[in-house]
């Protein structure tokens, strides 16, 4: 008998690692996919910042853990009009959960469709997720993705309408679950049995789209430029930094650590970048337009976050991007108190 194929929608976390198992389990050939859209909060800020844990892509950790394939695809061009005119709208923050789910899955079915293999598994479990994971949903992810009984979630498959590869006979559906509801705990006993003791633990979801405050940054930007766009550079850039916008204007990006210095280094070319020359201190880059009133007040916020604070005049380089002209302003560090509130975004 032929070996049947399927691929996994592998987001590094443990439901799809469980349901990937089960099905491997059952003989059945299985290869991973994980799609990068940009707002994943695997591989930047956590390689960029320090961190106890281990640096690692939980995707390609898990599929390792699985001993499977995984095909890291970029989505991000595509996946820009998902976020930007969800047809199902946002979660509690600017998580088009429903029609993101619906997007990779068509991806998946695409793909399966093109490598010639039978189906796919997610680690979807309802009522999990109050967006995307409802009884209600998941019909609709399977229909608008054009997989319709080709999508089989394993780990609550007995809730659900037989699919494909169960009348077919390729699995074996007493051996799926029916696990539903927001508990974790039939993840962690199931985990327990496969002898599973390390994954990435449950977030608040699998990217910064479900993060408020990275939410209240990608509005901020659409609000300041007008238009509901963004670029990969900027969807970056919101993940790292204190941001403050103290004029419409403009706003000031500031490192928090050297890490984050390191990586805004990376954006001098594109940014008017400043820096104390003679304190330690951030490197913070400029975003939008600025006059050199505004650059002095710039300045001045600069200083606040440097070692010279409490002197009366730190001396902070400009460098200009358009030009690579540095000028050296001498300012006076902003009081505390002048750093107002409704400046942080
Ligand atoms: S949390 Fe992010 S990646 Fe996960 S389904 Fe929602 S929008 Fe998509």
């Amino acid at each position: 008998m032929t070996k049947r194929k399927a691929v996994a929608l592998i987001s590094g976390g443990l439901d799809s690692m469980l349901a990937t198992r089960a099905i491997l389990d059952q003989g059945i050939h299985v290869e991973g996919i994980n799609f990068f859209t940009g707002f994943c909060v695997e591989g930047h800020t956590h390689a960029i910042r320090k961190h106890d844990k281990p640096k690692r892509n939980n995707a390609l950790w898990t599929a390792e853990q699985l001993g499977i394939k995984l095909h890291i695809i970029d989505v991000i061009e595509e996946y820009k009009d998902i976020v930007i005119n969800p047809r199902h709208g946002y979660g509690a923050h600017i998580n088009p959960c429903l029609d993101c789910k619906g997007f990779m899955v068509k991806k998946a079915r695409e793909w399966i469709e093109e490598n010639d293999f039978d189906f796919i598994i997610t680690g979807e479990v309802i009522g999990q997720r109050p967006m995307s994971q409802r009884k209600q949903t998941m019909p609709i992810i399977a229909a608008e993705s054009g997989a319709h009984d080709r999508l089989l979630r394993p780990l609550c498959a007995q809730n659900l309408p037989v699919t494909l590869p169960e009348r077919e006979g390729w699995v074996d559906r007493e051996k799926l679950f029916d696990f539903s509801g927001r508990s974790r705990k039939p993840q962690m006993a199931l985990a327990k049995q496969y002898e599973i003791s390390d994954y990435a633990q449950p977030a608040g979801g699998c990217c910064f789209l479900t993060d408020a405050a990275y939410s209240t940054k990608l509005q901020d930007l659409w609000r300041q430029r007008g238009d509901k766009t963004y670029e990969l550079d900027d969807i970056m850039l919101l993940k790292v930094g204190r941001h403050l916008r103290p004029q419409p204007h403009y706003k000031l990006i500031i490192g928090r650590e050297d890490g984050e210095n390191r990586f805004l280094e990376g954006y001098r070319r594109q940014f008017t970048a400043l820096r104390a020359s003679k304190h330690n201190g951030p490197l913070v880059l400029l975003d939008g337009s600025f006059n050199n009133e505004d650059l002095q007040q710039a300045a001045r916020i600069v200083a606040r976050y440097t070692q010279g604070r409490d002197e009366e005049s730190v001396d902070i380089d400009v460098t200009h991007h358009i030009n690579g002209v540095v000028e050296t302003l001498s300012v006076k560090p902003m009081s505390s108190d002048d750093i107002q509130q409704q400046w942080h975004i």
